[in-house]
């Protein structure tokens, strides 16, 4: 596809989310509900095309993150949502692409202010992740209380590690459910159901096609599916010296995005939004690539997701 053809591509998609946005505002009297995409792309190897896989809920000025990979606290910067509004995170499964920078972002959020509780929620080993990230920080967080004044962070982060699927939390804002998804060996992998008051967004996390995220996301506004693209995956194992392992990991605990499609028509959601790309910046696998595969399953809106991308 030439250069311009896929421009406007891009550009109708961006569009096709600005409606959304506009279309959701226009109901509601009250603030909405945002999703903001802050990494879109899959895989640990730091880039230039994405960040690491992780999404901000925003809802009456609360943050409820979803995943931390590499760059979050930085892309919520760039999103213009305050680290100080930070109050949950979720983590769907314990994978460096989504888990990175999960004490980083709590600690460096204190840094730049925040002083109120926040819940942290996921597979285990969270609780020992958290306290080690603190121990090993003790140095930077006991001078910034005893020299800048700041309060004691520990005692904000309860941590809750979730070993099974269900309701997870509520608030006056929203209802949190779990599912659990397809991404063995990293067991428990969550997906998560968000349910506001004007709409309802899933995450899916890693997973193959799931039929327990069939059931999670029925119904849903937004679902958020992570994908693949199985004719690149030698390409993008080339990279590594263990590429035949690699290969048979990513082919069999991750959907492609024709596969998300079905999820996404089985489920009956309203939009299909396609990220966690694997691979993340292979050039020859094009948006338009993205979504055609959806296409061929799926009838509803499709929209490729990008970084910082308000649904
Ligand atoms: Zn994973």
């Amino acid at each position: 596809m030439p250069h311009d053809s896929l421009h406007l591509c891009r550009r109708s998609f961006l569009m096709r989310a600005a409606t959304i946005a506009v279309s959701v505002r226009a109901a509601g009297g009250q603030a909405r509900t945002r999703l903001i995409l802050l990494g879109t792309g899959g895989g640990p190897r730091p880039r230039k095309a994405s960040s690491g896989s992780a999404q901000v809920i925003v809802i009456n000025n609360a943050a409820y993150v979803i995943d931390c990979g590499d760059g979050v606290a930085r892309q919520l910067v760039l999103a213009g949502v305050a680290l100080t509004t930070l109050r949950h995170v979720f983590i769907t499964h314990q994978h460096s692409d989504h888990n990175a920078d999960y004490g980083n972002l709590i600690w460096l959020a204190w840094a730049s202010g925040l002083s109120t509780r926040v819940d942290t929620w996921g597979p285990p080993p969270l609780e020992a992740m958290t306290r080690l990230f603190f121990k090993m920080n003790a140095y930077d967080i006991t001078t910034r209380i005893s020299n800048e004044g700041r309060v004691p962070l520990v005692p904000l982060v309860h941590v809750h590690e979730l070993r099974q699927a269900g309701p997870v939390m509520s608030d006056a804002n929203v209802s949190v459910t779990a599912a659990l998804v397809d991404h063995a060996p990293v067991v428990p992998a969550f997906a998560y159901r968000f349910d506001a008051s004007d709409r309802s967004i899933v995450i899916s996390g890693d997973t193959a096609p799931s039929q327990n995220l069939v059931k999670l996301a029925r119904g849903a506004d937004v679902l958020v599916h992570s994908v693949m693209y199985p004719p690149a995956i030698d390409t993008l194992v080339a990279r590594v010296p263990n590429a035949a392992s690699l290969k048979a990991s990513i082919l069999a605990h991750q959907t492609s995005a024709e596969d998300a499609g079905r999820v996404a028509q089985e489920a009956g959601v309203k939009t299909l939004v396609l990220s966690h790309f694997v691979p993340p910046d292979d050039p020859d696998v094009t948006e338009a690539v993205w979504l055609e595969g959806a296409r061929r399953q799926f009838r509803g809106t499709i929209i490729v997701g990008t970084d910082l991308l308000v649904v």
